[in-house]
């Protein structure tokens, strides 16, 4: 007989037989999201609960929770975790970190391309008839090759699309919170630079930081302002990162050349947005992690977790590690946990 009860808030595609070994196992089957008042009448009854980022895990829901074990987030990113609230009630969170690197970093490479050499303009001017004859001066767009790539957050995802960059010997720049040590930045070919001189001299800027009270709204009018006219910005990290009114002003009165977005703030991004008016944006839907291995794997981690928690074991990767020096004794329950936002 099933031990325990899980909630899954979407279709996922991933073999479910190992956790229903252990536990009876609900799936949300909706195209949307369940309703935040679904979640809450599920979390007051399982022990785990397998989410993705559309999922609002905040303290009212966590504190409802009385019997939830484990929260397994299906991404790396987990802003929508109130994570100090579940690390005070010693419920686990896991997520899935490593394994989307390369998928979104290629994402990445493909929106700084589109943008650059403008792909998606010339799509549309294909198809609407516009294409009568080859003119000297159509749709141009700045070089990638030996251009000045600025990356900001230099992690998992922040340095995939470094090692990317060497193909289009570019000068690769980066600031993150903490400098990396000299054989890192070698073998990258990067180097360490100051917010405000990466907003000054990059050709490209690409964001890879998570969304955090530090990184909200990091890019608004002041930095805009700092940035080349012909600079085109990427964002394949948080939409909320970026300031969107902001971004608007920017993109609309040619204070930055272009920008390409994975992510938004909100999200989806509400048809009335002024920013869909814009030519110079390209604007895709949340599709860093969309290979279809990557998010078989992500699934499968995600899984992996649960199964951990559930069962009272490490979680192969856990946002809180903390609630294990609590449970020991060895801590206060709240060194290491992520402040969420
Ligand atoms: P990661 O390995 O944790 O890297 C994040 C980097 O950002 C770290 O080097 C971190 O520095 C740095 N950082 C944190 N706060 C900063 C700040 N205020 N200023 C400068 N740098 C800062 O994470 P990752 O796996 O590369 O993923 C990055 C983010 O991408 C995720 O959090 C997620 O939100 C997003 N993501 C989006 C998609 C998508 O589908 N579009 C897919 C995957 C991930 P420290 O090492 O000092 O913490």
């Amino acid at each position: 007989m099933s031990q325990f009860k899980v909630f899954v808030t979407r279709r996922l595609p991933v073999d479910f037989t190992a956790l229903e070994q252990i536990a009876t196992v609900e799936v949300w089957q909706e195209r949307q999201p369940p309703p935040y008042e679904v979640l809450l009448e599920q979390v007051k009854q399982v022990d785990g609960l397998l989410c993705l980022l559309t999922d609002p895990i905040d303290r009212p829901l966590i504190e409802a929770a009385t019997t939830l074990k484990v929260i397994s987030q299906m991404a790396v990113g987990y802003d929508n975790i109130d994570i100090l609230a579940a690390t005070a009630r010693k419920i686990l969170v896991g997520h899935t970190p490593g394994v989307l690197t390369d998928a979104t970093a290629d994402l990445t490479w493909a929106l700084i391309m589109a943008a650059a050499r403008r792909v998606v303009e010339g799509d549309r001017f294909t198809r609407s008839g516009q294409w009568t004859t080859w003119e000297p001066d159509l749709l141009l767009g700045p070089n990638i090759t030996g251009a000045t790539l600025g990356i900001l957050g230099l992690g998992r995802i922040g340095q995939a699309v470094a090692q990317r960059a060497r193909g289009f010997a570019m000068r690769v720049i980066y600031h993150s919170r903490h400098r990396c040590p000299p054989d890192l930045e070698q073998s990258l070919g990067i180097e360490y630079s100051s917010f405000a001189h990466l907003l000054q001299v990059s050709d490209f800027i690409t964001i890879h930081t998570p969304l955090s009270e530090d990184t909200h709204h990091l890019f608004s009018d002041a930095q805009f302002e700092q940035m080349k006219s012909s600079a085109i910005l990427i964002n394949t990290a948080r939409g909320a990162i970026v300031d969107p009114d902001a971004l608007y002003r920017a993109l609309s009165r040619g204070q930055i050349a272009r920008a390409a977005l994975d992510v938004t703030e909100p999200e989806p991004i509400p048809m009335e947005s002024p920013l869909l008016t814009l030519d110079n944006l390209i604007i895709t839907p949340h599709i860093g992690s969309a290979s279809v291995q990557t998010r078989r794997k992500m699934a499968e981690m995600a899984i992996a977790n649960l199964i951990a928690g559930l069962n009272n074991q490490v979680l192969p990767n856990c946002v809180n590690p903390a609630v294990y020096s609590w449970e020991q004794g060895t801590g206060d329950g709240l060194q290491g946990s992520s402040t969420t936002f």
